[in-house]
């Protein structure tokens, strides 16, 4: 959080108002949109995805890669100190949830079944997610 020098900090009737329904959903509400529904997962060009909330930088096509799970899979977020994590138990057993450090918004989870050497999958949902070509 320190690494992140102009956090924003709006309440959540703000972001209700700022943002589409449907990416409030995922990014406020920490919704999780259908798998193969979004508009990313199967999306190759080369460029960055930034934060649908606030536009911050979080990945690069250079780490996304096919996991064939239905949502944007990448093996890192393209600086770290761009997300924060946090701990979630909302299915009963323990999830890492990724997070936008600027905006606090959800974006989805971290596992640890991605491809050597990181073994990460950043599993993203497209809601969360704009993209700019390189
Ligand atoms: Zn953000």
């Amino acid at each position: 959080m320190s690494n992140s020098p102009k956090r924003i900090n709006l309440n959540e009737s703000e972001w209700r108002k700022k943002l589409p329904k449907d990416v409030f959903a995922v990014c406020r509400m920490k919704g999780t949109e259908r798998a193969f529904s979004g508009k990313y997962h199967d999306h190759h060009e080369k460029g960055i995805y930034t934060c649908a909330a606030c536009g911050q930088n979080l990945f690069s096509s250079i780490d996304k890669y096919d996991s064939g799970c239905g949502w944007p899979s990448f093996t890192k977020p393209s600086q770290k100190d761009q997300v924060t994590y946090a701990e979630d138990e909302s299915l009963g057993y323990i999830r890492i949830e990724v997070l936008c450090s600027k905006c606090g918004s959800h974006l989805g989870h971290v596992f640890d079944d991605g491809p050597e050497p990181l073994g990460k999958r950043y599993c993203i949902n497209s809601l969360a997610l704009n993209f700019s070509p390189e």
